[in-house]
C-alpha cells in the first residue's frame, strides 16, 4: 500500500541560506584562490571569526541562555549577542526556546524540533529547510528570556545585526587589508558555512556516533573527536543528563574550550555562579547505566547464578551508598540552616563568653570536616564499585560468549 505523506512547504529563506551559501562557497572560494590566492591575514581572521561565532553559540546561546548553567556580566552578554548573531543561527530567543524543547522531548519525532529519530539529515539541517510543525515558535518555555533586555534587543534587531556581522565586518576588514572580495569570501562566506556545519553536528552526529556512559535513555552520545570540532559540545551524552552543568567535558583533559572560556571569564569577574554537578551524582549515573547493561547481558548468559548473586550484592551496596549520600546531604543542609540561625542569634545577642564561642566554632568546624570526609569516602566507594562492576561485566560477557 502506497504511503502518501505530503511534506510541508519549503522555507525559501532557509533554503537560500543553507543550500545556496554552501554552494557559493564551494564554487567561489577555490576560484578566487586560484585567481588571486589568500594570505595568512585572511586565514587567521577567518579562524578568529569562526571561534568568536562558535563560542558565542556554545557559551552564550547554549550554556548561558538555554540552560542557565552560570550567570554572565552584561558586557559578556552583549558580546555573545553580537557574535552569536554573526553565526546566522537565528536569535537567542528562538534558538534557546527550540533547544529547550529538544531537551525536554529528546527523540520524540512529534515534539523535538530536530529529533534524531527522523534521521541524520533531518537532525543536521533538513529540519530547517521546510516549515515543519515542530518549528512553530512557542515561547511558553522561554518567559525568563523574554525578560532579558539583551535577548529582547537582539531578537528585535536580528536581521540588521547578522548582516553587519557577516557582511559589514568582513567588508571593513577587506577594505583595510586591500582585498575586498578575498576577505569577504574567506572571513564572511567560508567561515559562516564551516561554522554552520560544525554546530549542526551536535544535533546530528552527536546523537548517532559515540558512547553512552551516563544514560541510555536517549540517543545522545559522547564523542571526543566531535568535541574537538564543536568547541567542546561533543560530550553530548553527559550534557543530556546534566544539562545545567557549565561543563560538557567534565575531565580536565577533555577538549572543551567553552568550559575553559567560562572558567576564565569567572576569574576576571565576567561570569559567576558556575553550576557543577557533584561528583557523586556523576558516578551514580555511570553506575546506574552499568547495572542496566550488566542485567541485560546477564539474561543471555548461562550457568550464571553466582554472577547474578554478585551483581545483586553490588546493586544492594550501590543503593545503600545512595541512601547514605542522601542522608548526608540533608544533614549538610540542616547544618547550613542552623549555622545561619546561630550566626544571626549571635549577632543579635552578642553573648559574651569568648572562650565558649571559640569552642563552639571549633566543634562546628570539626563536624563539617567530618561530614566532608564521609562524602569523599562515599564518592571513593562508588569509584571502586565501578571498577568491580567492570570486572563483573567482563565475566558476564565471557559467560555469554561461552553460551553462544
Ligand atoms: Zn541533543
Ligand atoms: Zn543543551
Amino acid at each position: 500500500m502506497a504511503k502518501t505523506c505530503a511534506k510541508p512547504p519549503l522555507n525559501l529563506t532557509n533554503v537560500i541560506i543553507f543550500a545556496g551559501l554552501p554552494l557559493a562557497a564551494i564554487l567561489l572560494v577555490p576560484a578566487w584562490g586560484i585567481y588571486r590566492g589568500y594570505d595568512a591575514f585572511q586565514w587567521l581572521w577567518a579562524l578568529a571569526f569562526l571561534y568568536l561565532n562558535g563560542l558565542s553559540i556554545t557559551g552564550g546561546y547554549h550554556r548561558l541562555w538555554a540552560h542557565k548553567a552560570y550567570q554572565a556580566h552584561p558586557a559578556l552578554k552583549w558580546f555573545f549577542a553580537f557574535w552569536g548573531a554573526g553565526a546566522l543561527q537565528n536569535s537567542i530567543l528562538i534558538w534557546a526556546s527550540d533547544h529547550r524543547r529538544h531537551h525536554r522531548h529528546v527523540d520524540d519525532n512529534d515534539l523535538d524540533p530536530y529529533s534524531a529519530g527522523r534521521g541524520l539529515w533531518f537532525s543536521h539541517m533538513g529540519w530547517m529547510l521546510r516549515n515543519y510543525r515542530t518549528n512553530e515558535t512557542d515561547f511558553s518555555n522561554a518567559r525568563d528570556l523574554q525578560r532579558d533586555p539583551v535577548v529582547v534587543w537582539q531578537d528585535r534587531h536580528y536581521i540588521a545585526l547578522t548582516t553587519f556581522m557577516n557582511l559589514g565586518l568582513p567588508l571593513a576588514l577587506g577594505w583595510w587589508h586591500g582585498d575586498l572580495i578575498g576577505t569577504v569570501l574567506l572571513v564572511g562566506l567560508l567561515r559562516l558555512v564551516v561554522n554552520h556545519h560544525v554546530t549542526f553536528f551536535i544535533n546530528s552526529l552527536a546523537h548517532y556516533w559515540g558512547t553512552r556512559p551516563y544514560t541510555e535513555s536517549n540517543s545522545a552520545r559522547d564523542n571526543g573527536f566531535l568535541a574537538f570540532l564543536t568547541y567542546g559540545e561533543g560530550y553530548h551524552n553527559y550534557h543530556h543528563i546534566f544539562q545545567a552543568d557549565y561543563r560538557n567535558g567534565i575531565r580536565w583533559w577533555q577538549w572543551d574550550p567553552t568550559k575553559w572560556m567560562i572558567s576564565l571569564c569567572s576569574r576576571v569577574g565576567l561570569a559567576s555562579d558556575l553550576n557543577r554537578v557533584p561528583d557523586f551524582k556523576i558516578q551514580r549515573a555511570i553506575l546506574d547505566t552499568q547495572f542496566q547493561r550488566a542485567r541485560s547481558e546477564m539474561e543471555q548468559a548461562q550457568d550464571s547464578d553466582s554472577l547474578r548473586a554478585s551483581l545483586e550484592r553490588e546493586y544492594q551496596l550501590f543503593t545503600e551508598s545512595i541512601n547514605q549520600w542522601k542522608m548526608l546531604q540533608s544533614e549538610r543542609y540542616e547544618r547550613k540552616k542552623t549555622a545561619l540561625g546561630d550566626a544571626l542569634d549571635g549577632h543579635r545577642e552578642r553573648l559574651g563568653d569568648a572562650l565558649e564561642e571559640r569552642k563552639a566554632k571549633l566543634q562546628s568546624k570539626w563536624e563539617s570536616a567530618a561530614l566532608r570526609t564521609k562524602l569523599r569516602e562515599l564518592e571513593f566507594s562508588l569509584r571502586m564499585q565501578r571498577k568491580r562492576l567492570t570486572l563483573l561485566m567482563e565475566q558476564i560477557q565471557l559467560q555469554t560468549a561461552h553460551a553462544a
